[in-house]
Formats: structure tokens, C-alpha cells, sequence
């Protein structure tokens, strides 16, 4: 009995290996086909099983149809069971006997839980998690068709039949299991192989095995349609002698070459004019293949069409030339830094700008040792010669997060670096000379301060003019008022200054108003005062926080001075140029008069000094009500002041 297991499990073996090969043989032809013929092969498995049936020790027969019609039900679906079943059927029929009929239908049940199984407990293609229903499936496959059994005449049902069908279930399910099991694993490689050959076939590269004598042996659709597609085939066994007229006997020598050694590398690009009159450029890898024993039995390569990679570095390299070519003509200097404040790139003007550390300022170098030696060499101004560390880092950070910044160079220059953050990039510093544009700013200042000067000052005596003289005095009644201070007015006016012109000339006249200015400016005395000609031979002269006493005072020590410096008036009584006075105060506290307030008043002083004989001072206060009742009154010399 044990020989005819044996025999019996043998042609499960067999047939399990017939069933894998067929499915990889006929892997490119249709599933119906393949089903078709699976099921026959499958079929005849079992027929072989049944013909080479076990005889137990009670002479009874049993065999492993069940394993191979179940599993094949199973796995590859109803097609593949009923033809299979269908033959087993076929042949357990033809067989005859008193059990034909309950055979046939064991194989009808065993075909039906094969295909039920298939429908509602399909195999996952993880092993694991299929056991549970691989017992099931199996143990179902193997137990339910007995109940055919019941079908045999009633003689044959006994002990023997009992124990044989014991024996049969107990070695269907062994044998289901391992069917299912070497089927499983098989289609798990044919999968894996299939994945494989449809990803390389598929690629866009070109895919090529080629044997020891450079042969193809394997071709992908990408070299075949890159030939003529037709050729595909017709490739494997062809060399690039047959392919290629020129590069044939290069290639050919330099694959030699490479398979020279087992584990041969080979790399290279090649720019090649297609027949169609496009340039396009690949890049080639070829790999020495060697077998279990070391012997490089052929090589596998890989060819990458990368024109469009090629032309876009070209391009990329072309922006970049076109940048530093135009940055490199630029009047500013421009300098890159990363993140990391090192220096990446800056243009000739950069270092144009800052020729004592020219060598230093090269890319690689970090900010701060650039300022380090710009502090050293002593390249800028205004660097701080006690704590140079600090001032890198301030200078330093501050660039970092970009800004502006004036530097002065040794060589009297001024430049002006301006920074920007560019975000994933670094900084950008451009560098400008800003040298002229300074200078130009200061002349420009210093013609601004002149003109305000000029627009201040009378061109004939060279002391403030109206204009400057009423904004001041409006200044210093609105402090007064704030304050509480007083401030005092003078007007001054020429005495006979009409007929000075008539008897001296008019340039004579002009002469003297210049020396009575510079006689009045003489005895300013405070910084506050201001003396101004207030127009034609008339002077206004503004005291702050100074009371009618003192204005008093002054008035009269002004006269003096125009008198004691004894200038010849030809048209005049007293023989010299003489002046009237008159001063208004607004006395501390007061609020309610104007600036024109007080110049009505010192101009109505004046005029009652006028009035009174000239070369006089009249104050506006003491005025009213006396000397305008009476300009006769008191026409002492000496006694000028009232
Ligand atoms: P009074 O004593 O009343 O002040 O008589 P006056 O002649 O000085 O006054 P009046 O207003 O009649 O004449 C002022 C003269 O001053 C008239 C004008 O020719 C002269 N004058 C005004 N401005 C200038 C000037 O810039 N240069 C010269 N040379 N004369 C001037
Ligand atoms: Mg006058
Ligand atoms: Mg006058």
C-alpha cells in the first residue's frame, strides 16, 4: 500500500509541476486559453491519481483526485475545476464498476467547494492570513465529498469502506494542503517575475541583457521600438554588428572589455545623430552579469535618452554666465552671502571698493572674519578701535537681516551698502560710491545756509534786513508774552538824511548809512539783540527782556555814538550826522499788544523826537500827554532824553 501512496503522491508532484510550468509557458496567451489547458492538465492529474489508485490492506481503492481537482478549483478558478472535473468524471465513468456513479459525483462535490471557495474565500497573497481558510477550504474538500459514498449499493457500505474513506479524506486533505501550498508559493514567483519583466519591459529607459559575445539575450519595447519595433524579437540573438554600421566593433570591444572582470562598471554619455536628422545625447550604464560560480556569463545595460536634462543644464549655465557677465559690468559692487553669512560670490567692483581686503573677500570666507580684517587693516573709518568684536557681530547681524549701512574708506571715499534678505538664498549686498553725492550734499548745504544768509541780510549795510528784522520781532513779543519778559523796540532814523544826499552825493549817502550801521552794530552787546535796517536811513533795533529804563539807556547811548563819530553833514545845523530815536517797551506781563503794536509806538516815539529838534530820544510811554502837547519844550542840548 505504501508504494502506491508514494506513486500517488508522486503524480501530484508531477502534475503540480506541469500545472506551474504550463502557467508560466503559456503567460502570454489569453486566460481563457490558459484555463482551457490548465483544466486539462489538471484533468489528467487526476486521472493519473485515479489510475494509479492506492489498494488498502482490505483491498480497497483510494486515491488524490480530490487534492488536485479541489485545489485547481480553488486557485485558478470554475473554468480551470469543471474541465478538470469534467475529464476526472470522464475517465472515473469510462472506469465502470458498481461505483461509478457516487464517484462521479464525489468529483461533482469536490469541483463544486473548489469553485465556491474560489468565489467566496479567495487566497490573499499573504500566506498567513490565509491558513484559516485554507483549513477550511481543504478540510471541506476533503470530508464533504464522502458523502457520495452513500450512493454505492448497499453491500459495499461497511467497515472496510469506512476505514478506506477515513484514509482517503486524512490523505486529500495532506495533499490539498500541500498543493496549495507549492501552487501558492509558484504563483508568488510568477507574479514577482511577471512584475519584473512588465517594469522593465515597460520602462522608459533602454533595457538590454546581453550574453558573453555582446548578443542580445533581452530587449525592452523602449530599444525595440528605438530600432523598429518589428524587430523586437528578432533582437535576442542579434549583436550591434547587425544594428549599427559604425560604433559596432567600438562597442563591441569596449563590452568585452567590461566583462573582463565580474563586477565591470561602465558609464559613459554619447551625443548621437538619429537617422530622422535629430541630435539627442544618452547616458549609458553596463553592468558585468556573473553567474552562482563567478563567471561573468553577459552584461545588462541601461541607456538614458537625457537631452532634455542636457539642454536645460546648458541653459542653466547659460542664464548664469549671462548674470556674472552682467553683473561683472555693473558700477556697484554686489556680493552674495548664505545663510551661514559666508560669501558665495561678489562682482570685480566689489573688490574695486574694498582693495585692502581683496584677498580675504573671496567665497568660502565668512562675514565676520571679512570684518575682522577690514578692522585690522584699518580699510574703514569709524571703526570703534577698542571693542572691534563687537562691532563685527553688530555690523554683521545687521547685514543678516539687511538694511543699509554708510561706511567711510580709507581712501575718502564714502560708500553705502545696501542689504536685502533673500529668503532660502541668503543676502544680497550692493555696494555704491556715494562719494560725490555727499560732497555734493554738503556744497549744496552750505549754498542753502548761504542764500538763507543772504535773504536775511541788507546788501547795502550788511545787517538783517526787514524781513528777518519783523519775523524777529514777532518771535520776541510772542516769548515775551510767554514768558512774562518785556522787550523793548528802538526805531533809529537819519536826521536831514535827504539833504545829505543833496549836498554829499548820493553815493556819499550810501557810504554813510554803511558807516551808521557798522556804528550801531559796534554797540550790540547782547547776542539777542538784533539790529536791522529797517528801510531807506531808518534802523529798528529789537532788545528782549529789556525794560523801558534800559531801552532808555541804550536809545541814548546809540545817538551818542552816531553823534561822536562826528560825520561831516554839510546840509546840517550841527555840522554832523545825527539821528533820532524813538523806543516803545511792552513792559513785563502785558499780553494784549502785537509786534505792529509796539513798532506803531516806536515809530510815534520817533516821531515826536522829530518833532522835538531831532538828534533826540523819545520814549513812547513819557510821550504821551507831554512832549507831543508840546515840541518846543525842552530844546537843551544835552538833555536829548525825555
Ligand atoms: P528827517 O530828518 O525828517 O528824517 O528828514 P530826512 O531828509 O532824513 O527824511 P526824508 O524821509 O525826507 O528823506 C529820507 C531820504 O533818505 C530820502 C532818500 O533819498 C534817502 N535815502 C533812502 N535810502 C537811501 C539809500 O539807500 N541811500 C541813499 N544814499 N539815500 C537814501
Ligand atoms: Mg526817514
Ligand atoms: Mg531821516
Amino acid at each position: 500500500m505504501i508504494h502506491g501512496l508514494i506513486a500517488n503522491l508522486a503524480v501530484v508532484g508531477l502534475f503540480v509541476s506541469v500545472w506551474l510550468f504550463a502557467k508560466e509557458a503559456l503567460v502570454r496567451h489569453d486566460r481563457r486559453k490558459r484555463a482551457v489547458v490548465l483544466g486539462v492538465l489538471i484533468g489528467l492529474g487526476s486521472i493519473a491519481t485515479m489510475a494509479m489508485a492506492v489498494r488498502t490492506g482490505d483491498g480497497v481503492l483510494f486515491d488524490l483526485r480530490f487534492a488536485l481537482l479541489a485545489t485547481a478549483a480553488y486557485i485558478q478558478g470554475p473554468i480551470v475545476g469543471i474541465i478538470a472535473g469534467i475529464a476526472a468524471m470522464a475517465f472515473r465513468f469510462a472506469s465502470g464498476g458498481a461505483g461509478w456513479f457516487a464517484g462521479c459525483v464525489g468529483i461533482f462535490l469536490t469541483v463544486l467547494i473548489g469553485v465556491a471557495a474560489h468565489k467566496w474565500l479567495p487566497l490573499r497573497w499573504n500566506f498567513r492570513q490565509c491558513v484559516p481558510r485554507v483549513l477550511l477550504v481543504t478540510f471541506a474538500a476533503s470530508v464533504l465529498p464522502n458523502v457520495a459514498a452513500l450512493l454505492l449499493p448497499i453491500e459495499l457500505i461497511d467497515a472496510r469502506l469506512g476505514r478506506a474513506l477515513a484514509m482517503m479524506t486524512v490523505m486529500n486533505f495532506i495533499g490539498m494542503l500541500f498543493v496549495v501550498a507549492a501552487v501558492w508559493n509558484g504563483n508568488l514567483r510568477l507574479r514577482e517575475r511577471a512584475l519584473m519583466i512588465a517594469a522593465i519591459a515597460q520602462a522608459p529607459d533602454y533595457f538590454y541583457v546581453k550574453d558573453r559575445q555582446s548578443r542580445f539575450v533581452a530587449v525592452n519595447k523602449t530599444v525595440a521600438a528605438h530600432h523598429d519595433p518589428s524587430l523586437r524579437k528578432s533582437l535576442v540573438g542579434k549583436s550591434d554588428r547587425d544594428l549599427e554600421t559604425d560604433r559596432a566593433d567600438e562597442l563591441f570591444a569596449a563590452e568585452q572589455a567590461l566583462m573582463q572582470k565580474p563586477e565591470g562598471q561602465m558609464h559613459l554619455r554619447e551625443t548621437l545623430d538619429l537617422p530622422g536628422g535629430e541630435t539627442r545625447v544618452y547616458e549609458t550604464t553596463k553592468v558585468s552579469v556573473s553567474d552562482v560560480d563567478g563567471q561573468v556569463i553577459g552584461l545588462v545595460g541601461i541607456t538614458r535618452d537625457i537631452t532634455d536634462a542636457v539642454e536645460a543644464e546648458l541653459q542653466l549655465h547659460e542664464d548664469q554666465r549671462l548674470l556674472v557677465s552682467i553683473l561683472s559690468k555693473m558700477t556697484d559692487g554686489v556680493a552674495l552671502f548664505d545663510d551661514e553669512a559666508r560669501l558665495v560670490f561678489c562682482n570685480d567692483q566689489y573688490h574695486a571698493f574694498f582693495s585692502l581686503t581683496r584677498d580675504v573677500r573671496v567665497p568660502g570666507v565668512e562675514l565676520a572674519a571679512i570684518l575682522r580684517a577690514a578692522a585690522e587693516r584699518r580699510e574703514q573709518l569709524d571703526i570703534p578701535r577698542d571693542n572691534v568684536e563687537e562691532w563685527v557681530q553688530t555690523v554683521a547681524q545687521g547685514m543678516m537681516r539687511g538694511g543699509e549701512e554708510e561706511v567711510r574708506l580709507f581712501d575718502g571715499r564714502t560708500i553705502i551698502a545696501r542689504t536685502r534678505v533673500v529668503p532660502g538664498l541668503g543676502s544680497i549686498s550692493v555696494v555704491s560710491d556715494i562719494t560725490d553725492m555727499r560732497l555734493s550734499e554738503k556744497r549744496l548745504a552750505g549754498l542753502v545756509s548761504e542764500m538763507e544768509t543772504l535773504a536775511r541780510t541788507d546788501g547795502l549795510t550788511g545787517v538783517v534786513n526787514r524781513r528777518a528784522f519783523d519775523e524777529q520781532l514777532e518771535r520776541e513779543v510772542a516769548r515775551s508774552r510767554r514768558n512774562g519778559e518785556p522787550v523793548s523796540l528802538i526805531m533809529l532814523d537819519v536826521d536831514h538824511f535827504k539833504a545829505f544826499n543833496d549836498f554829499h552825493g548820493h553815493p556819499e549817502g550810501d557810504a554813510c548809512l554803511k558807516r551808521v550801521a557798522n556804528i550801531l552794530s559796534s554797540q550790540m552787546r547782547r547776542g539777542s539783540d538784533m539790529l536791522a535796517r529797517y528801510g531807506g536811513e531808518e534802523f529798528g533795533v529789537v532788545l528782549p527782556d529789556t525794560d523801558e529804563d534800559g531801552a532808555l539807556v541804550f536809545a541814548e547811548t546809540l545817538r551818542t555814538a552816531v553823534e561822536a563819530a562826528g560825520i561831516a553833514h554839510g546840509a546840517s545845523e550841527a555840522g554832523v550826522v545825527t539821528a533820532s530815536l524813538g523806543v516803545a517797551t511792552l513792559p513785563a506781563g502785558v499780553t494784549g499788544l502785537s509786534a505792529a503794536d509796539l513798532l506803531k509806538m516806536a515809530d510815534i516815539a520817533l516821531y515826536g523826537a522829530k518833532r522835538n529838534g531831532r538828534n533826540r530820544v523819545m520814549q513812547y510811554s513819557r510821550l504821551l500827554g507831554s512832549v507831543i502837547a508840546d515840541p518846543a519844550e525842552d530844546q537843551s542840548p544835552g538833555r536829548k532824553v525825555c
